[in-house]
C-alpha cells in the first residue's frame, strides 16, 4: 500500500506516521505538511531517516502542488490529518481555518478523483456536534445534527460534509472519523495538557478558562491511531465513526491530575476569563466502531497521564 498522510508533522499525524511505518513494513508512506508553527520538526527529521518515508513540504490548499505530488507518487490511500486545530486561534481569525481545513480538503478530494486514489479518510472531531449541558446524560451518535460552535469546528463540519458529498456524487470511497480530545507525546504546548505541564515546569500559575467545569472526553493518541487503522482496514464506504476514550473529565480535574503527577508542584490554579462561545460538554457514543470494527481504547487516562507528564518534563 502507498499511503499519503497530510499533516504528518503535527501531533496526531506524527504519532500515526511513526506507528504505520513500524507496524506496516513494506508499505510506502508519503508525508505532506506545510510546516506551520504546530509542526514538530525534530520528530519529523527522525521519521525522515526511514527509507520507506518520503516527505513533501506543501500546502494542501494549493491545487498545483497537491496535483504534482499525486501525479508523481500515485498513492492508493489518502489520510487527511492536516488542519489548523486550535479553537482560540480560530476565534482570533478564521480565514486560515477555511483555507486549510475546507479548501485544503476539497483540493485533496479533487486530486483523489483525478489520480484514481482508492480511498480517502478524513480526520474530524467531536466538536462538529456542538456541546451538551453539563448535567446532560445524552451522547452524540454519528447521526446527531451538526451544530459547531467555533469557527474551527464549523470549518471541520464543512469539510466533513464535503467529504461525504464526494461519496454520494462521485462514488469516491471515503470514511470520516470524529474523535474526542487527544493527549499524548508531541502535542503542541498551546493545548491544555502540555500548556499545564509547561506552566508547572516554569513555576507559573496554571490558567483555566471560566470555572474549569467544562467537560471533555479524553483519548490517548495511540488509541486514536489504532481506531484509524481499523477504519482503513475494515471501515465501510461513506461511513462516519465516532472515536472516544470514554473518559469524561472536567478541565479542573485534568489539571488536578497533572499537578498531582508532579512531585514538587508549586503552581496554583488561576481562573481566567472564559473563552468566547466555550463548549460546555462533549460526550460521544462510540458503540458503532466498537461493534462494527471491534475497536476499543486500551489506555486509561489516569495511568497514561503520568507518563505523558514525565516525558514532557524530561524534554
Ligand atoms: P496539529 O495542529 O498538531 O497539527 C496539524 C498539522 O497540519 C501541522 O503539522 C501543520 O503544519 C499541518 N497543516 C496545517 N495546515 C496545513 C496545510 N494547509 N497544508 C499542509 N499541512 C498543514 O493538529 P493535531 O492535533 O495533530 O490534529 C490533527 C487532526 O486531528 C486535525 O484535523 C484536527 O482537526 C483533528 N483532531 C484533533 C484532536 C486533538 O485533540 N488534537 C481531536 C479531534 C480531531
Amino acid at each position: 500500500m502507498k499511503i499519503l498522510i497530510t499533516g504528518c508533522a503535527g501531533f496526531i499525524g506524527i504519532n500515526f506516521t511513526k506507528y504505520w511505518l513500524a507496524e506496516h513494513r513494506g508499505d510506502e508512506v508519503v508525508g505532506v505538511d506545510c510546516l506551520t508553527y504546530a509542526a514538530n520538526l525534530d520528530e519529523l527529521s527522525r521519521v525522515r531517516e526511514n527509507p520507506a518515508f518520503v516527505f513533501y513540504k506543501a500546502d494542501i490548499s494549493g491545487a498545483q502542488s497537491v496535483n504534482s505530488i499525486f501525479e508523481r507518487e500515485k498513492p492508493d490511500t489518502v489520510l487527511n490529518f492536516a488542519a489548523e486545530s486550535h479553537v482560540d486561534r480560530s476565534i482570533a481569525s478564521a480565514e486560515i481555518f477555511i483555507r486549510s481545513n475546507v479548501l485544503g480538503t476539497q483540493c485533496l478530494l479533487d486530486a483523489c478523483l483525478r489520480y484514481g486514489v482508492r480511498r480517502f479518510h478524513q480526520i474530524s472531531t467531536d466538536e462538529v456536534y456542538g456541546d451538551l449541558p453539563l448535567d446532560s446524560a445524552e451522547q452524540f451518535t454519528e447521526d446527531s445534527p451538526l451544530k459547531p460552535s467555533s469557527p474551527y469546528s464549523a470549518s471541520k463540519a464543512a469539510a466533513d460534509l464535503l467529504v461525504l458529498s464526494y461519496f454520494r456524487t462521485h462514488g469516491l470511497f471515503v470514511t470520516v472519523s470524529r474523535s474526542s480530545n487527544n493527549y499524548g507525546p508531541y502535542q503542541h504546548t498551546e493545548k491544555l495538557i502540555p500548556h499545564t505541564v509547561d506552566a508547572i515546569r516554569r513555576g507559573e500559575d496554571v490558567s483555566i478558562y471560566g470555572n474549569g467545569q467544562n467537560i471533555r472526553d479524553w483519548l490517548y493518541v495511540h488509541d486514536h491511531v489504532t481506531a484509524v487503522e481499523a477504519i482503513l482496514q475494515n471501515g465501510r464506504a461513506g461511513e462516519i465513526y465516532n472515536v472516544g476514550g470514554g473518559e469524561e473529565l472536567t478541565n479542573l480535574e485534568v489539571v488536578g491530575y497533572i499537578m498531582s503527577a508532579y512531585e514538587n508542584c508549586k503552581s496554583k490554579i488561576k481562573f481566567v476569563e472564559d473563552r468566547k462561545g466555550h463548549d460546555r460538554k462533549y460526550s460521544l457514543d462510540t458503540s458503532k466502531i466498537r461493534k462494527q470494527l471491534g475497536w476499543k481504547p486500551q489506555n486509561s487516562f489516569r495511568e497514561q497521564i503520568k507518563s505523558v507528564v514525565l516525558a514532557q518534563l524530561l524534554r
